[in-house]
């Protein structure tokens, strides 16, 4: 029986961002350099495939300082470390190799900077997230200088009973959704007319062209897969703008979850992949679909991204 056609489209840019391709590619080097194992603190970033890849080169991933042996290599994750976290692995005569993105470092530099000036800040962010816990952590919860406080919703910020002052000010997470910190940014500048903040906000350019590439995917598909793991913050961000459009969109970790019934009745997919997600994934994803449907496929034209970030000293 021949198989029934579908258009597959495929988002540009999708996949591996400059910080994510930097801080595997900082494991990777500690690595060779040091030998197994290196210690991670916390996931280097939010992929299971790529944490399962360096785990087999000899990365041990761990959620707590205490869980590594002193005088060991150390790999601070993408998603950036408090002071708190630094320190502690300093108390351990760790060796620190700093993977955080430079995207996040400049928003540390910022609330360290605000701190200084003894602003009161607001993050804009998600509740446990490791790179939110880090930006927050830049400022010691006992300091008399500097307090920070996380929204993360406008409701959030309705509960906020601060007062406005030119010494109030924001701060965002690099992966979140731009259109819904656009509400908070709006709402936090009615509440505090003296707000000051980033120019627009600081969301990433790789989170930020990820989303418009979905955008441009919305009305002419059926179906979106996002590749990316379900604690992969960006990643998310893509499907629920699909979903806000009231479009079928899939989270997609592992291919051993893959269903058929997914692509009954879809004539038009799209698929794009979080910024921790390897390319190799989106063509396995191709090679399951394949399996039952034809397809044609097509790039769809976007931002070209030449972002490199250097490595630190290894
Ligand atoms: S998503 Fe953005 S902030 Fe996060 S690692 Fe990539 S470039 Fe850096």
């Amino acid at each position: 029986m021949s198989k029934e056609t579908v258009n597959l489209s495929l988002a540009n840019p999708r996949g591996f961002c400059a910080g994510v391709d930097r801080a595997i590619l900082i494991v990777e080097k500690a690595l060779e350099k040091y030998g197994a194992p290196i210690y991670v603190h916390h996931e280097v970033v939010h992929n299971k495939y790529v944490i399962n890849n360096l785990k087999k080169k000899g990365a041990i991933f761990v959620d707590s300082i205490k869980d590594i042996p002193k005088t060991s290599h150390v790999i601070f994750s993408a998603h950036g470390v408090s002071k708190a976290i630094k320190k502690e692995a300093q108390d351990f005569n760790l060796i620190a190799i700093d993977a955080t993105c430079p995207l996040v470092t400049k928003v540390h530099g910022e609330v360290n900077k605000l701190s200084e000036q003894e602003h009161t800040i607001i993050m804009i962010g998600h509740k446990g997230h490791p790179e939110v816990e880090g930006t927050m952590g830049q400022i010691n919860k006992n300091s008399s200088n500097s307090q920070i406080h996380l929204v993360e919703s406008v409701r959030d910020v309705k509960k906020l009973n601060l007062l406005d002052s030119n010494k109030l000010s924001y701060v965002s997470q690099t992966t979140l959704s731009m259109d819904d910190t656009k509400k908070i940014i709006d709402s936090l500048k009615n509440k505090y007319p003296l707000i000051s903040g980033p120019k627009n906000d600081d969301i990433c350019y790789a989170t930020q062209n990820r989303q418009e590439a979905v955008k441009k995917m919305l009305g002419k598909h059926d179906l979106i897969f996002v590749i990316g793991s379900k604690n992969s913050s960006n990643s998310n961000r893509l499907a629920e703008i699909a979903k806000e459009k009231k479009i079928d969109a899939i989270l997609i970790d592992n291919m051993s979850d893959f269903k058929e019934s997914w692509l009954k009745n879809k004539k038009n997919i799209g698929v794009t992949a979080g910024a921790s997600a390897p390319e190799l994934l989106v063509q396995e994803l191709i090679t399951e679909i394949k399996k039952t449907k034809d397809i044609l496929i097509s790039e769809i034209k976007g931002i070209e991204e030449t972002i490199i970030f250097k490595l630190p000293k290894i």
